[in-house]
């Protein structure tokens, strides 16, 4: 962590007891209560081993400035985030670091809308954290703290009204669940059994330790969850990340797709119900998800990388699904933030309608190669490299959104962004053969080079 930064892309993040201290907790505790200014909050954490113990230090600043606290317990981010609109809450925080390993922790702020905080909103908290300006209240004022018990069963029954349930019961799926000893199986196992479905759940004991497997839904760390479902014979498997908001699924035959496999299935049903609808992706995303939208008719909305952006502009555009290649997908009509339990539904409602299994709705889509790719350059000099990038590019079909994507006419592409955190570019590039992936990878790594010895 920076000097006057707290916040990253998803909130405060670090190692526990090293970089994320009780006594640090407690002031950003403090932070976040000065920031609302003695209002309503719901606090909630995952399953980490850390949890409780930052959960009540956030919970001493908070009240410690006036704030009345609603303490959830554990929970999934996106069931926090439901929870925190339907009671009106006026915020909330949830104890989490996400995908990240067992030695982490982290926070999460949440707005009244029920989407994380804003950068902006950040850098206020931020600001109040490092000037010292945390105002405490009176000892006659001090917030107060309350038990609000039941939020993850208000979750299940609100996803269960986004879909059809009798006529995914008609199908008696069997699906494995693999929530990595965290969150997820607190709420997707239940959510499945009320659908109908028949739930073979692993690494369902919630264990802050993560000794089933980390909690990256990564390809090489669901191997297990891959095999259950071939040896099985279950119809769907899926995967969440530490705190439930982002899910991968695996075929019949136990094949592992990446997020904008299914994200694409998931548009494509849903620009067919709904016309026209307008689709926000970053710019990250695959070319996969613009050949859908395009095929499809919908509008395509390009936004920088990162989740909090996209939700903010579903907001904006009142669009209905967001969706990023991670796994991450938003369904408007239930919340514009990423869920887990809700996309699992929606693919489920999905594979009910259509009568397809899984592996026969990724088989229909176009198919792209991946090649990454990185090059060294100093943090001072990645502003001036990036604009000699896009003078040279500026004549071809480009977006220059966050870094410069180029799409060229045999539908191949390559996105070339500085890192946020390394002194490096990275290049992403895709094509309809490996060879052009990698070719792109190495054309575009030699120009950034080339340019680089002028600047
Ligand atoms: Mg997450």
């Amino acid at each position: 962590m920076s000097a006057r930064k707290l916040f990253g892309t998803n909130g405060i993040r670090g190692l526990v007891n090293v970089e994320l201290t009780p006594e640090m907790v407690i002031k950003v505790g403090c932070s976040i209560g000065t920031f609302f200014g003695r209002k309503n909050l719901l606090i909630g954490h995952d399953a980490r081993t850390s949890g409780p113990m930052f959960a009540r230090a956030v919970v001493s600043g908070l009240t410690a400035t006036g704030c009345n606290v609603f303490f959830a317990g554990m929970a999934p981010t996106p069931a926090l985030q439901y929870a925190v609109k339907n009671h009106k809450m006026d915020g909330g925080v949830i104890i989490t670091a996400s995908h990240n390993p067992p030695e982490y922790n982290g926070i999460k702020v949440i707005w009244s809308d029920g989407i994380e905080t804003s950068h902006e909103q950040e850098v206020e908290i931020e600001n109040i954290y490092f000037d010292n300006k945390i105002v405490f209240a009176e000892w006659d004022k001090l917030g107060t703290l309350r038990e609000l018990p039941g939020i993850n069963d208000e979750y299940i029954q609100a996803i269960e009204k986004q879909v059809n349930p009798a006529k995914i019961a008609e199908r008696h799926f069997h699906v494995v669940v693999d929530a990595a000893n965290s969150v997820g199986g607190l709420t997707a196992p239940p959510l499945l059994r009320e659908l109908g479905c028949k739930v073979t759940s692993i690494n369902a004991n919630i264990d802050g330790t993560f000794p089933g497997r980390l909690p990256e839904p990564r390809p090489e760390s669901l191997t297990d969850l891959a095999s259950t479902v071939k040896a099985i014979g279950a119809d769907l498997g899926v995967a969440f990340d530490g705190d439930a908001d982002r899910s991968i699924f695996v075929d019949e035959n136990g094949v592992i797709y990446w997020g904008d496999k299914t994200f694409a299935v998931i548009i494509k049903q849903f620009l067919i119900k709904n016309p026209g609808a307008k689709i926000v992706t970053p710019v990250s995303s695959s070319t996969l998800i613009k050949d859908t939208v395009q095929a499809y008719k919908g509008e395509l909305i390009w936004t920088k990388v990162g989740s909090v952006t996209v939700s903010q502009k579903m907001k904006e555009l009142n669009a209905k699904l967001g969706g990023e290649e991670n796994g991450g997908v938003f369904y408007g009509p239930h919340q514009a933030v990423r869920d887990g339990a809700m996309t699992t539904a929606l693919l489920l409602n999905i594979m009910a309608e259509t009568g397809e299994k899984l592996s026969k709705l990724v088989a229909e889509q176009p198919q792209y190669f991946l090649e990454k790719g990185k090059i060294e350059c100093p943090d001072e000099k990645k502003e001036v490299l990036l604009q000699k990038l896009f003078e040279q590019v500026k004549g071809e079909n480009i977006s220059t959104i966050d870094g410069v994507k180029i799409w060229f006419s045999d539908n191949s592409a390559i996105l070339i962004r500085p890192s946020g955190t390394e002194p490096v570019f990275r290049l992403y590039a895709e094509a309809k053969s490996q060879e052009k992936a990698l070719k792109l990878v190495e054309d575009y790594s030699s120009r950034l080079k080339k340019i680089l010895e002028t600047v």
